[in-house]
């Protein structure tokens, strides 16, 4: 086959004849006499006829224009972009775990059932909650997830709440499950240090709202540091106070949102406990709680009874299923072999070495990109692109032709951040990255910053590297 193309498809690639049949044209004499029903259906809908070494080819090749943690730096302020130990490959693929079939007897998955109720049990510590559910797929579907138990515990109680609030510095996915849920949103301002207007909240904290959605340290890198005084407000107007997860990084084994008033959570373990995470697999959100809402958590939860891990199966309160089977055990997997090899000590010096090297970058670039908030910040900073003659959406894209992953972009065009920010990144660099890499990320932005004052064109036009440079021409 030619050489591919950037824009290339696997469909493209097909050539009638060039895949061989294997069942028929083997030699070796096979258990199957002749191709099975569901390869001559494949073979039927007209599914692209491509060599074996042409597809590995492809697929390497599409590989090979990613951008992952694997081959560069990936400061993706909000995502937690860090290193995900191959030590954990290696345990999800034990055999006993990766050939497990979900349709198997429940009591021959005795394995899975124990790995399960101690991850539970970490993620309820490392909280500070009571139950845990590990089924759902992703943060935004935790969070579905637990505004779902919430709404079953007001309904139960024939409660009507149908309002939620969200602060306006939150992640996108906070409003949307709201919705999702039922739930009218209603907006929540930021103070002028980037904290929720505590006045304006007690304002909003009517009879009709069921919950404040909140992620403490916020997606602007900073502590609230009125959070007893929030959890105060919000649990005598009897509302419940959720907590987005998605920042955990930042306070892992120091402090825990359940110690802060918060009643449910949700745990990004792709972000945080370091698995696969973005293009490079399934995620998994778990939720956890408080008592009072243990039995309305999605089922399958697991339980340890006469000293046997196993499938709880009697929660008639429970929210239902969110996830086909067990959710996704192999992500799960992962995440419980991070967590036993840091070790308690491991995961707070881990969330002290990402507000370090935070503060480190927001120090070392605060001559080219100022914070937007002056003070100390968590495990990511926001960083002003004011000074910058093209802007941070263009510092961000000729980043890419240093191999550094653009940071995330505020501001003009990221519609769920404070609107008066107008061009700035928010930068997280995780504690997985050495001094000599951070050194490195800064002489990339000095550099970048050089040509922003010299040669404007040329930033403009970045990324140079890449064949193809925008996706949409609009951006
Ligand atoms: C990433 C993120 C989410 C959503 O999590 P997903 O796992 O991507 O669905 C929610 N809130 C915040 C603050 C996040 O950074």
């Amino acid at each position: 086959m030619a050489a591919t193309s950037p824009s290339q498809t696997i469909t493209d690639l097909h050539r009638a004849g060039a895949a061989s049949d294997v069942f028929s044209g083997s030699r070796v004499t096979s258990p199957i006499p002749s191709p099975p029903a569901f390869v001559r259906q494949r073979l039927a809908i007209g599914l692209p006829e491509v060599s074996e070494v042409d597809v590995v080819r492809h697929f390497t090749r599409l590989s090979q224009e990613s951008h992952g943690v694997d081959n560069g730096p990936y400061p993706l302020g909000s995502c937690t972009m860090k290193y995900n130990p191959k030590r954990n490959d290696a345990l999800a693929a034990l055999p006993g775990f990766a050939c497990a079939h979900p349709l198997q007897d429940a009591d021959t998955l005795g394995g899975v059932w124990e790995m399960y109720v101690r991850l539970q049990g970490m993620i309820c510590e490392i909280t500070g909650m009571d139950a845990c559910c590990l089924a759902p797929a992703a943060g935004a579907h935790g969070e579905l997830a637990g505004l779902l138990v919430i709404r079953a515990h007001f309904d139960r109680q024939n409660n009507r709440r149908p309002v939620v609030l969200v602060p306006d510095s939150a992640h996108g996915t906070n409003p949307a499950s709201a919705a999702m849920a039922g739930f009218e949103c209603r907006i929540v301002p930021s103070d002028l240090k980037g904290r929720v207007d505590l006045v304006a909240l007690r304002e909003m904290l009517t009879p009709d709202v069921a919950a404040f959605m909140l992620t403490n340290p916020s997606t602007l890198g900073l502590f609230e540091d009125q959070i007893v005084e929030i959890a105060d407000a919000v649990h005598a107007n009897g509302s419940l106070l959720y907590y987005d997860g998605a920042n955990l990084n930042a306070l892992m084994g120091i402090v825990r949102p359940g110690d802060m008033g918060f009643d449910v959570v949700h745990v990004n373990v792709h972000k945080t406990f370091s698995t696969p995470h973005g293009g490079g697999g399934p995620g998994a959100g778990p939720v956890a709680v408080k008592a009072a809402l243990a039995p309305y958590l999605p089922s399958p939860i697991a339980v340890r009874r006469d000293g046997v891990a196993q499938r709880d199966d009697d929660r008639p309160l429970s929210i239902g299923k969110m996830k086909s089977f067990h959710g996704h055990v192999a992500v799960l997997l992962r995440a419980y072999g991070y967590l036993r090899t840091m070790g308690a000590a491991g995961l707070r010096q881990a969330s002290e070495n990402a507000v370090l090297n935070a503060n480190y970058l927001q120090r070392r670039l605060s001559h080219m990109l100022p914070p937007v908030y002056a003070q100390f910040c968590k495990h990511e900073t926001l960083l002003s692109g004011e000074r910058l003659n093209t802007s941070a959406r263009q510092f961000a894209k000729r980043l890419i032709d240093y191999g550094i992953h653009p940071p995330t972009l505020v501001g003009a065009g990221c519609v769920y951040f404070p609107g008066d920010l107008k061009s700035a990144m928010l930068i997280e660099p995780t504690e997985t990255e050495t001094k000599a890499s951070l050194d490195y990320q800064v002489e990339i932005f000095q550099r970048v910053f050089d040509e922003d004052a010299t040669d404007e064109a040329l930033v403009e036009s970045a990324p140079l590297s890449r064949k193809i440079a925008r996706i949409d021409l609009k951006n």
